[in-house]
């Protein structure tokens, strides 16, 4: 179970203030707060990219993270296959699982384009497809509904939905559709 325990994070003023909060090992917890409440702050302190100033996150030990950023980043320079590709050992790449990722999202189309070339939606499905691609047992999916349509905010519910009773899925986003196990405000 990973704990947050009196977690506070400052920049020029403070942004987290003492939260404290249990995630279960699987399901579908929401990160709600309005821009600028520490969201992505505490997403990027989960996966070990920022050190908080005070308090504790425990739990984290020996479970694998995937993240896919709020911008995206993708890689410009390669197309989104291998924008895939890229975040498996060569020994244990699937490309037949990875074209079936982008299927998914419909992002078949594009597998042989950069980035580049894409739509702000497509690069968000992109970057999600990669998170799964990866794999992990506890996913961070910063705003992962932004720039997407109804239909395509049903196929990121419905990618969760497939994976919560085997993963942990930590999601900041503003769908009101989205159905959780548990709701974290900042
Ligand atoms: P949210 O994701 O909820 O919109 P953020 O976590 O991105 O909020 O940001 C929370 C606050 O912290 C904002 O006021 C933001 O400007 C500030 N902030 C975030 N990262 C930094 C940083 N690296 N340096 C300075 N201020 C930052
Ligand atoms: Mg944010």
């Amino acid at each position: 179970m990973i704990q947050l325990k009196d977690l506070s994070k400052s920049y020029d003023h403070p942004v987290l203030k003492s939260v404290s909060f249990s995630f279960p090992d699987q399901g579908i917890i929401a990160l709600k707060g309005p821009s600028g409440s520490g969201k992505t702050t505490l997403l990027r302190i989960l996966a070990g990219l920022e050190k908080p100033d005070g308090g504790s996150v425990s739990g984290l030990a020996g479970k694998k993270i995937s993240v896919a950023f709020q911008e995206g980043r993708l890689l410009p320079f390669m197309t989104l296959l291998d924008n895939l590709l890229l975040v498996r050992d060569k020994a244990e790449e699937d490309r037949e699982e990875a074209i079936k990722l982008l299927r998914f999202f419909r992002l078949e189309h594009a597998a042989d384009q950069k980035p580049g070339t894409l739509s702000g939606g497509e690069k968000c499905r992109a970057a999600l497809a990669r998170s799964l691609y990866y794999g992990g047992d506890v996913f961070l999916w910063d705003e992962p509904t932004r720039e997407l349509d109804a239909d395509n905010r049903t196929l990121v519910r419905e990618a969760m939905d497939r994976l919560k009773s085997k993963a942990l899925f930590i999601v900041s986003t503003h769908d009101p559709d989205l159905e959780t196990d548990g709701e974290l405000t900042l």
